[in-house]
Order: structure tokens, then sequence, then C-alpha cells
């Protein structure tokens, strides 16, 4: 498992294997309104396709585009970017998809659980890749307004034209993401990490454990909006640490106090319960449990939603806004 990663960065991508090709982008939200904007910029002939009369056509239009039905998209494009939820991928995918591809067209996922978990069935004869920026669209666009990229994934699950790897990589420059530096890895590989790291950190654990961490500061009496800035806002200054330096350097920035406390604290906040959970979430994943409930589209998720609200938390949330302003840079 311990193996050197292979990265890939513009001086070592030719643009060549996309060069006049006709692109679609089916869907408009984070990663296709992003991606669609980056590839025109790149100079690549682009269609959005978005279901008639949703938000995302309003916005494609603002944005300068066209959009089509993505049936019609989807005939005589060379690349098919499928940037729709991933829930939905399975159905859309066979209805609006798989019938206008063209032979030898290459189908783009930027996220691997519907191949890996087989929610679609792409047909023999197109190049079947993954292309998964390593951020939201938000930023897939920033960074690359600023003459930057996002990391990105790369994998090819089938190769039918002998140049899916040449094209995904071209692909991935022309997203921008090859000045940062595009991974290569595998569908099995990306579908199962990327849903353990939201599922156990970034989207489950650390909201949970802020979450946690607020309530038991506003039980013992502290005023929300305090608890609110320490245990959830003060997350992005110790973020960035640990993006720019990692742990160990994040560690070796903070105070004496910070380092002391948080050493000797933190290996009790995660102990083998929480441990125990992490193994039990990676096994949900790797059986195909959790699949299993992205293919029935995530039973019970209002309901969910709506338990994991926290409304005292949401009040301190605004009240902070109000205090304290938006961030530096909005
Ligand atoms: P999104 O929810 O932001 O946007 C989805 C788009 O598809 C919207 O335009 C929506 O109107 C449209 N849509 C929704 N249901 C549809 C349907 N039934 N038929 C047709 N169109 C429909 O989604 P997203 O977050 O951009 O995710 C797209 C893909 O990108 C997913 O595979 C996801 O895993 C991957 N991804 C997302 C991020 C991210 O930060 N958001 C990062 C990396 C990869
Ligand atoms: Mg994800």
């Amino acid at each position: 498992m311990d193996r050197p990663l292979q990265v890939y960065h513009d001086a070592d991508i030719s643009p060549a294997p996309l060069a006049a090709a006709r692109v679609a982008v089916l869907g408009y939200g984070s990663q296709g309104r992003a991606q669609a904007l980056n590839l025109r910029d790149a100079g690549l002939a682009v269609t959005v396709a978005v279901r008639a009369a949703g938000p995302g056509w309003r916005r494609a239009r603002e944005d300068g585009f066209a959009p089509a039905a993505p049936a019609d998209a989807v005939k005589g494009a060379d690349v098919v970017a499928v940037l729709v939820p991933d829930e939905v991928q399975g159905a859309f995918f066979a209805a609006a998809v798989a019938p206008g591809l063209a032979a030898g067209a290459m189908v783009v996922f930027a996220h691997g659980g519907a191949v890996h978990f087989k929610e679609v069935s792409p047909p023999p004869g197109v190049d079947v890749t993954l292309v998964a920026p390593m951020g939201p669209g938000r930023l897939l666009r920033q960074y690359y307004e600023a003459g930057g990229g996002l990391n990105a994934k790369v994998a090819v699950a089938q190769d039918a034209t002998g140049r899916a790897w040449l094209r995904a990589l071209a692909f991935g420059r022309a997203l921008g993401c090859g000045r940062a530096g595009i991974i290569a890895t595998t569908f099995a590989e990306e579908a199962k990490l990327d849903l353990f790291s939201e599922q156990a950190v970034l989207c489950g654990g650390v909201p949970a454990l802020a979450e946690a961490a607020f309530e038991t500061l506003v039980a013992a009496g502290y005023p929300p909006a305090l608890a609110y800035i320490e245990c959830v806002r003060e997350i992005k200054y110790i973020a960035d640490l640990m993006f720019e330096f990692g742990l160990e350097g994040m560690r070796r920035r903070v105070s004496s106090t910070a380092l002391y406390g948080g050493a000797s604290r933190g290996p009790r906040v995660v102990g083998a319960e929480a441990r125990r959970a992490l193994r039990e979430i990676l096994a949900e994943i790797e059986s195909g449990a959790f699949a299993a409930e992205m293919k029935k589209r995530f039973p019970g998720r209002d309901k969910l939603l709506d338990a994991v609200r926290n409304e005292r938390l949401e009040d301190a949330a605004r009240e902070v806004r109000e205090i304290v302003g938006p961030p530096p840079e909005a």
C-alpha cells in the first residue's frame, strides 16, 4: 500500500489530445460551473447542459453559455463531464448520457463512486475517466482565475481508445489542476477515500466534535457566541496551519500552552471508542453498505438534516457574523 504517488504537472501534460474537443458539461452546480468556466477559458468548446428552467439554467445563461438539454449535449460531444449529484447519476446516466454517447467519446466523472459501486454502467467503446478536483468548485474557479489551480486525482476505469490517460490528464490540465499537481489513482481508491474523509473528518467528525464542544461550554454557562468563536470559527486558523505545515508544524506554531494542552488532552477526545467508530465507518464504505444508501437516494435525508441542525449554534453563528463581520478576503 505504501507506494510513491505519481504526480503530473503542466509541463508533463500535452493539451493536444483535447485540441478542438467539444465538451459537454452536465450539471451546473458547484463543480459544473467552475469546470465549465475553466474549460472555456482554456480554449475548449464547452456546452453546458442542465434541466430546463432550473437554477443552473439561469446561472449558465448569465455566464454566457447557451444551455442545452443533457441528452442533446451528449450527442456529438467528444468529452462528457458528469457533474450532477452522485445519488442521481445512475438514473441520469442511463436516461440522458448512455444513449447519445459517440464511439470513442470520453466520459469524465469528478468522483469515483458511481462507477466503482456500479451505479452507472458505461457502454463499451468509450473512455471512462475520473478527474476529481480536490476541493470545492468555488475554489477551483478562484484559484484558476488567480493563475493557480487545485490539486486533482485522475484515474481510468475503461480505456477504449488507448488515449484515455492522455485525455484525462489534458482535461485536468484545462481545469488548471496541472498547475498544482494531478495525482494518479484508481476509481476504487478515490471513491473510498473521498467518502471516508468526508464522513470521518471533513463533514462528519470535525463538525460533530466542534458542536459537542460548543454544547459543553454552553451547558456550563458560557456565552454561546464566544463558545462558537472558540470551537467553530477558529478551526480555520488551525486548518490553515495544518494545510501549510502538517500537524507537527501546526503544533510548533501555537503557544506552548496550546501545544501541551492539546497533546495531553487530544488523545482522550479521540480514544478507543472513536477509533472503533472510524473502523466501522470505513467498513460500511468498503462493503458497499453506504453505496446502498446512496442508491436509495439517501433515505430519510431531510429528517436527518433536521436532526443534526443545532438551532442554538446557528443563532450563535449569526450573532458572531454580526459582531465580527465577514472574513477579510470576502
Ligand atoms: P451540485 O449539487 O452542486 O450540482 C449538481 C447539478 O446537477 C446542479 O446543476 C443541479 O441542478 C443538477 N441536477 C440535480 N439533479 C439533477 C437531475 N436529476 N438531473 C439533471 N441534473 C440534475 O453537485 P456538485 O457538488 O457539483 O457535485 C457534482 C459531482 O462533483 C459529484 O460527483 C461530486 O461528488 C463531485 N465533486 C464535488 C465537489 C464539491 O466540492 N462540490 C468536489 C469534488 C467532486
Ligand atoms: Mg465527496
